[in-house]
């Protein structure tokens, strides 16, 4: 039984209706992407299901997190040094992020305000939310913590 019953049924459901190829390797990697601590790019991702001796392909790890964006699975981001990063959407409560430009430290954080400007923003203007990316850039304030400074 697969670990993530429900997301499997989601991301089965969205293969059959998109006609993709329902193969035990796209489901390792939902498994592998829905358990990763925090945000990934496809390489780390995939370096770390190598390590755990996969026998995956990087094309085929790239081209799931491609498909598990779509059915939302999956959340795409980018915080401003041009790599895409995802993270699951999958039992986790919608947020936005906070990066030193320095350290590279993400923070995770949740205000409805924020959400409530996009919405509001859309509805103003006719049309339907999508999706939003709401990105602070930062310098930690406490240099001694910011691994940059303190030279961690
Ligand atoms: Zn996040
Ligand atoms: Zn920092």
């Amino acid at each position: 039984m697969p670990k993530n019953q429900k997301a499997s049924d989601i991301f089965r459901e969205f293969l059959r209706q998109g006609k993709n190829r329902i193969t035990p390797e796209r489901f390792e990697i939902l498994d592998a992407a829905l358990e990763f601590d925090g945000h990934f790019s496809t390489d780390e991702l995939f370096i770390s299901m190598k390590n755990n001796k996969s026998r995956v392909s990087r094309a085929t790890v790239y081209n799931t997190l491609e498909l598990l964006t779509q059915c939302n699975l999956l959340s795409q981001r980018n915080f401003g040094d041009n790599m895409n990063r995802y993270e699951s959407n999958y039992r986790r409560k919608f947020h936005d992020h906070l990066i030193c430009l320095d350290c590279g430290r993400i923070v995770e954080f949740t205000n409805d305000k924020v959400n409530n400007i996009q919405q509001e923003i859309c509805d103003a203007l006719g049309y339907e939310s999508s999706s939003y990316s709401f990105n602070i850039f930062v310098k930690c304030k406490n240099k001694k913590e910011c691994p940059y400074h303190s030279g961690k």
